[in-house]
C-alpha cells in the first residue's frame, strides 16, 4: 500500500523524507512526493511517478532546501498514477497528503468546481485541501476548518490525511482520522523524526498523538 512520513527539525529534510519513504516501499506504491518549507518560507513540492529513484532524480536536478517537510507514497485509487495525481496536493496555504478513499469525492469536486475552484489533479485527496480553504475563507481557523472539511467526507476506509499548513507565522501539521487532532506547531515543536514505522516526538513541548505515531497507512 502506501506511506506517510514527516519531519520538523534542524537537518536538511529531503534526504530524511526519502529515507523514510524508502523504508515503506515494501507496502507498494505507484508514485511519490514531498512538500518542504523552503528557507524563504514558501513550500516547494516535488513529485514523480514510479519508483522513489525517480523522485530522487527529480530532487537531484532541482534540490529543495529546508528542514520541515512531509512525504508520501501513493497507491492510486482515484486518478491514474501520474505526476499530476501524486501527492502532496496544494490548495492555497494548505498542503495535503492522504491515504484512503473518499467515496463522495465526485459530488464534493463538482460542488467546489461550481464555486470556481480549479482542480489540479484527478484525485479524491485534492478536495480535502480545497474544502479546508473554503472553510477558512468563511472565517474558521485551521483546526475548525479541517474538522468541518473532514465531516463532509464519506468513505469506508479510515481517512489519514496529513494537512501541512503554510500560513505564516507558524506551520502546523494535522493528522486526521475521523476527528481532527492538532499535531503540533512548528513554533512549539523543534523536532520529530521518523523512527522505524513511527514518527517520534523528540521534544517535550511536542504534543504526542497516537494517530501521528502510527502515520503510515494500513
Ligand atoms: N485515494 C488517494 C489517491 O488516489 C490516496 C491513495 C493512497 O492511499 O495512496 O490519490
Amino acid at each position: 500500500m502506501c506511506g506517510i512520513v514527516g519531519y520538523v527539525g534542524s537537518e536538511q529534510v529531503a534526504g530524511i523524507l526519502l529515507d523514510g519513504l524508502r523504508r515503506l516501499e515494501y507496502r507498494g506504491y505507484d508514485s511519490a512526493g514531498l512538500a518542504i518549507v523552503s528557507p524563504d518560507g514558501d513550500v516547494k513540492v516535488a513529485r514523480a511517478v514510479g519508483k522513489l529513484k525517480n523522485l530522487e532524480k527529480a530532487l537531484e536536478s532541482a534540490p529543495i532546501a529546508g528542514t520541515t517537510g512531509i512525504g508520501h507514497t501513493r497507491w492510486a485509487t482515484h486518478g491514474r498514477p501520474s505526476e499530476r495525481n501524486a501527492h502532496p496536493h496544494r490548495a492555497g496555504d494548505v498542503v495535503v497528503i492522504h491515504n484512503g478513499i473518499i467515496e463522495n469525492f465526485l459530488e464534493l469536486r463538482a460542488e467546489l468546481q461550481s464555486g470556481g475552484t480549479t482542480m489540479l489533479s484527478d484525485t479524491d485527496t485534492e478536495v480535502i485541501g480545497h474544502l479546508i480553504e473554503a472553510e477558512r475563507r468563511r472565517g474558521k481557523g485551521l483546526v475548525d476548518a479541517t474538522r468541518a472539511a473532514i465531516a463532509r467526507l464519506r468513505g469506508k476506509i479510515k481517512y489519514r490525511p496529513v494537512v501541512f499548513d503554510l500560513m505564516p507565522p507558524t506551520f502546523t501539521f494535522l493528522q486526521l482520522q475521523r476527528t481532527v487532532e492538532a499535531m503540533g506547531c512548528l513554533s512549539a515543536c523543534r523536532r520529530f523524526t521518523w523512527n522505524g514505522h513511527e514518527l517520534e516526538a523528540t521534544t517535550p513541548s511536542f504534543t504526542k498523538s497516537s494517530t501521528w505515531m502510527n502515520a503510515s497507512c494500513q
